[in-house]
Parts: structure tokens; sequence; C-alpha cells
């Protein structure tokens, strides 16, 4: 059995492009540029859309029309075989044809993460007996969605792995550990050992909480890069600090995944281990890897072969320029088993145009995920605030493993309870925390109006909590935020309640 899995390995490695590609800053893009100039080499139709017969030098806007050609032919495809898109591209009276620039795309309707919830066999364009795995979502907001991939789909999402690996560092020689805590029916893990057996590359997975237990697997591995949820890496790094030498075990590279990574623990990750400290971005939907950060910590690179990222205004659903942030509609080009048509992520980000300091001279980035849609609310006469928000200032004191935010509300004013988990001196601990806080405009702002009760903060010890992966800070437990009242009205209240 053994022997056959290897043969089997050694086929399958034997398909992907990434392992011509030596290991560099640029492999990623190579990566892509290699999949264009091959699609360049097969497809008369893409040679004509461009209009040349020599591709030459690869430039940003052949990037584009790249994407454009694949998405007309994944247009075709998924009218002939998904029965969801057939409808929807009908209905709408759009022919692939049609599409010529991304501006075109605003006409394609968006797809919800509801209609896959509700009817995945109908956006199925594979036979049953073509896939070779099917996934099903996390849904740590909403409904579980059930994704099909073919052979091809994991193949390739594989290859891009290799190749976004490559880019950071990653060589025959490296050891990546991969750090997801064991959750069942999400398990990333296996998807990314799996690409590093096959790749070639050594990884080893550690789900362990047991934080001696994450450096001994480190020591006996020879780990040099890591992978894994964020907040899980950030606990296991500030509680092993004291006890282990990290710096000295030689990490060249920490991937931060599933979760944003706000620069306040990128300081601390970077300042324990010494290394670069990236961040990553993908969704089960869309073959887990699709995006990440390079060396400049300016936005995320996107595999830009198999994708097309948009950023639109939520609430009209209007395309939006560079660096304006709204909600990602991700489309996938290449897949076989599900392929989604822009499909809303919730994710909140934007479009970066090249270049990039790293080097890379095509393709869009997506800028640092500004966190989730569900997750933003709204305090005070209107201040929105978001995770990331609190995150930059709570978790750069020194100290804090994680927090959450419990909003109540009194008579008019909204109450804002931290709940920190704290190692060291939790005093000294809970006076920076609240300096940091008052420090911020929308608290300053909302406690000047008297709209928000003086902050509460509880410091809370190592552990008072299991350990929650992709857990929502923000617990909201007032009736309804009425945003929908003015400053003016608003502003009166104190006044009125202070009789
Ligand atoms: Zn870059």
């Amino acid at each position: 059995m053994q022997l056959l899995d290897n043969v089997k390995m050694a086929v399958a490695r034997r398909k992907l492009s990434s392992r011509k590609i030596e290991g560099s800053d640029d492999a990623l893009e190579i990566w892509i540029h290699n999949k264009i100039r091959a699609e360049f080499k097969g497809s008369k139709e893409f040679r004509e859309a461009i209009g040349r017969d020599e591709l030459g030098e690869i430039k940003n806007q052949d990037v584009t029309e790249y994407q454009l050609h694949k998405l007309r032919k994944m247009l075709e495809y998924v009218s002939e075989n998904s029965y969801h898109y057939r409808k929807v591209l009908n209905d709408a009276g759009i022919r692939p044809s049609d599409i010529r620039t991304i501006k075109d795309m605003g006409k394609i309707p968006v797809t919800d993460p509801s209609e896959l919830a509700a009817e995945p066999f109908q956006f199925l364009c594979a036979s049953q007996s073509k896939v070779m795995r099917a996934f099903t979502t996390s849904g740590t907001s909403g409904t579980r969605k059930r994704l099909f991939y073919t052979r091809n789909d994991v193949l390739n999402i594989i290859d891009s792995i290799a190749a976004a690996l490559k880019a950071q560092g990653m060589t025959d020689g490296d050891t990546l550990q991969i750090m997801f805590p064991a959750v069942a029916a999400w398990d990333p893990s296996l998807m990314l050992d799996g690409a590093c057996k096959i790749a070639g590359f050594s990884s080893v997975v550690a789900s362990t909480a047991d934080v001696d237990e994450q450096v001994k697997l480190m020591k006996e591995n020879h780990t040099t890069m890591m992978i894994g949820l964020t907040s899980f890496i950030y606990r296991i790094s500030v509680l092993a600090k004291d006890k282990h030498d990290l710096r000295s075990m030689g990490i060249k590279a920490i991937i931060c995944s599933a979760e944003p990574l706000p620069e306040a623990m990128r300081r601390e990750l970077i300042s324990i281990w010494g290394c670069k400290v990236v961040a990553q971005y993908g969704m089960t939907e869309m073959g887990l890897a699709s995006s990440i950060e390079c060396g400049a910590y300016d936005g995320l690179h996107v595999n830009n072969a198999d994708f097309i990222v948009e950023v639109v205004d939520p609430a009209t659903g209007k395309q939006l320029g560079e660096r304006e942030e709204g909600e990602m509609l991700w489309t996938s080009l290449s897949m076989e088993g599900t392929p989604l048509i822009r499909y809303r992520t919730r994710d909140l980000s934007c479009i970066i145009e090249p270049p990039c300091k790293c080097g890379f001279g095509t393709g869009i980035k997506i800028g640092k995920i500004m966190g989730r849609m569900d997750a933003q609310t709204k305090i005070g006469y209107g201040q929105k605030i978001y995770p990331l928000l609190f995150d930059e200032v709570v978790l750069a004191v020194p100290g804090v493993l994680s927090y959450d935010l419990v909003l109540d509300r009194d008579d008019y004013r909204d109450i804002l309870t931290f709940r920190v988990e704290f190692k060291g001196d939790k005093e000294e601990g809970r006076k920076k925390i609240i300096a940091g806080l008052e420090g911020l405009d929308e608290i300053k702002d909302a406690r000047q109006n008297d709209l928000i009760a003086p902050l509460m903060v509880e410091m809370l010890d190592v552990g008072c909590a299991p350990f929650e992966p992709k857990h929502q800070p923000i617990i909201d437990r007032r009736e309804q935020y009425d945003a929908d009242r003015s400053p003016g009205e608003r502003a009166e209240r104190p006044a009125a309640a202070s009789n």
C-alpha cells in the first residue's frame, strides 16, 4: 500500500509546475507567469484576445487580459455544467463574450454564500466520479457550505501552496510546523500537510495547545517555518518565550492564517522569534490558499492566475478604486468542482495595484484584511468599531494573550467591558490597556459626549476559558444599536438623564 502511495505521490509531483521554480522572493510571480505562458501557448483564443503571437515579458495588462480570457471560458463552463449559474446568467441576459473588462464584471450578479449553503449540488460542475474531495466549511459565521474539488483542483491548490511557500524561503531542507488547533470539521492541516508531502517538503502537524510540547516538536523536527491560526501561534509564542530561548531556534518565517494579523501582534511575534511574520488569506470556497503577504508588509499577493478579486461597496455593489475599503468578491478561474463567480466573502479589504516593493511587477494585491462585515458594530453616536481597531491597542500591551469586548447599554450609554486574558502584573496591565483605549478617537469622541460609560477592564488569568479558534471578540448584548439617531438627538439625552 505504501509503495502504491509513493508511486501516486511521485506521479502527482511530476505534474506540479512549482517544482521547476527555484525558491526565491519571486517564486509566486514566476509560477503565475508560467501559467499565463502555458495558456498563451495552448489557446488560440487567448492569443487573439491579446492580439500577439509572441508574449515576451509579461506586463500587468497581460495578466488582466489572461484573467478576462479565463473568466469568459469559466462563464461558458458554468453555463454548461452548473444549474445555478446557467439560470443566473440566462436571467441576467449575459453572454461570456460580453465581458471584455473588469468593469464589465459588474453586470454579473453576485453569488451569496447562503445560495451555496442551501443548494451545493446546483453549483457542482463535475460528475461525482471526478470529485476527489468534498469539504465542509467551518461555518464560523452563518451556515456550513459544501465544496467539491476534483483531482485537478487539488493538484492546482497544492501547486500554488508550494509556489507560495517557496516565495517565503521554503526549501527541501526546511520543515514546516503546521499549527492549527484540533477542531472537528475544520482542518486546513490535512491539506497543508498533504501539499508539503507531494511538493517534497518536510512538515509536521502540531495541533497541541501544550506550549512545551509545541517547542519539543520544533526541536525534534528541526522546524524552520511555521504556519497556523494567528491567535494560536501568538498564544504559544507569548507563553513559551520566558521558558525557552525561541530566537535561537532558527525559525525563518511565520505565516499567520485564517484570522487577521494585527500589527501589534506582528511586532511582538517578530521580536519573539526574530524572523519575518506574514499573513495569509484564503477561504475553503476558494481552495484555502489564495493570497499571501510578502516581506514588504503592504498587502497580500493574490494568486492572479486562478482568481479575480474585486472590491465593492457592500451597500451598492459598486466596484471601488485602489485602496478604497469594501467587501471582497472572489471569482475562481480554474476550479472544476465548485467554481464560484463574484462570491461575497463578507471580508473587508481593498485592491492595491502593482508594482510591489518586493519586486513583483504585475498582478493586483489585496490590502490587509480589516475583518468581517458582520464583526463591525457602532457605539456612541455612530462611531464604527471593529475587532482590529481594539486589537491594535489591547494586544500591544505586553502580557495580553486574548480578550473580548462585551457591549451592553444602560439608559442611553453604551457600556464597554473588556475581558482580558493576561499574564503578568494585572494592575499595571489594566492601566496600560485603559490608556491605549482612551487614546482611540472613536472612544474619545463618545466619552466626551457621555455616550459611553467609563471603560471597564476585567483582568483574567491565563487559561480562564478554553482556547477558541476563530473566536468573535465583540459580543453585542445590546437589544439593537439604533444608528439612525442623530448626534443632536443623542447629545440631549445625558442632560435629560441627569435630572
Ligand atoms: Zn510584494
